[in-house]
């Protein structure tokens, strides 16, 4: 059995840095930052995407990680693969037009066999930690298929969006909930014909467990936590110095 990631790393988000230029310059002191996707803004000189990169290749059992990045970004990709010695298990592909298409191109790049463990992870988690993937591999190898989940603390409302703004429908009960993070992943052959269905269906998740959840296949939760939020919003860099600067 082997263990293969996938990081799609090819969105173009870059409406937190030019909303907060601030926000992208903390770590370098240069404006560098400041039009760069989340994915390679720097946290202490480093791009999110590596530190992402670094969890994944602290687990031994990782055979080897397909980057997706964008065509433009291709040759960025690989300069930081040399200049920050990641070294021969990471692999750059190019991304597609949302996040589903740019794992599905990199799960058409990997050589896997039915039983081998696929992990999906967003670049821009970079507080992912090794222990969090171990356990994940090993509910996929045991259950199927699993993603890591954050249990809700709040009190969950569905609405529907109005001209007025989003009106109170119901209330979902918050043990019934958790935030779903990455990674997630599967069985090769299990994920691979979710990402086939969802394609002769035209189906668009937000995430894999969507696409194996549609397909039948179970999905089991490990427990997450909040440090592995995505970086999204102003703030969430600082953030996530800070809770780096900790673990050193
Ligand atoms: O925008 P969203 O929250 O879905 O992004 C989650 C991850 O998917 C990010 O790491 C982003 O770079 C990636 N993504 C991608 N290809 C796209 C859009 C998003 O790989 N076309």
């Amino acid at each position: 059995m082997r263990v293969y990631v996938i990081v799609p790393a090819a969105g173009i988000g870059t409406r937190m840095a030019m909303s907060h230029p601030a926000g992208g310059v903390l770590a370098t002191g240069s404006s560098a930052n400041a039009a760069a996707p989340k994915q390679f803004l720097t946290i202490g000189g480093v791009p999110v995407l590596i530190h992402s990169l670094r969890a994944f290749l602290a687990v031994e059992r990782v055979s080897a990680i397909y980057v997706a990045v964008r065509a433009s970004e291709m040759e960025r990709m690989k300069a930081h693969i040399a200049d920050f010695g990641l070294g021969e298990k990471v692999h750059v592909v190019e991304g597609g037009e949302n996040r589903q298409d740019s794992v599905g191109k990199a799960l058409a790049a990997l050589e896997a066999e039915a039983d081998d463990v696929i992990l999906v992870h967003d670049a821009v988690r970079p507080l992912i930690d090794p222990a969090t993937i171990d356990r994940t591999i090993d509910a996929v190898v045991q259950h199927g298929a699993a993603i890591v989940g954050l249990p809700a603390v709040d009190t969950i409302k569905q609405v529907e969006r109005t001209a007025n703004g989003a009106l109170v429908t119901s209330t979902i009960p918050r043990e019934r909930v958790v935030y779903a993070q990455t990674p997630q992943g599967a069985l090769y052959a299990a994920l691979k014909r979710a990402f086939e269905e969802a394609a002769t269906d035209e189906f668009l998740g937000t995430d894999e467990a969507s696409l194996l959840e549609r397909a039948g296949v179970p999905v089991v939760v490990v427990a997450g936590s909040a440090r592995n939020f995505k970086i999204t919003q102003p703030g969430d860099l600082e953030l996530a110095e800070f809770y780096l600067k900790r673990q050193e």
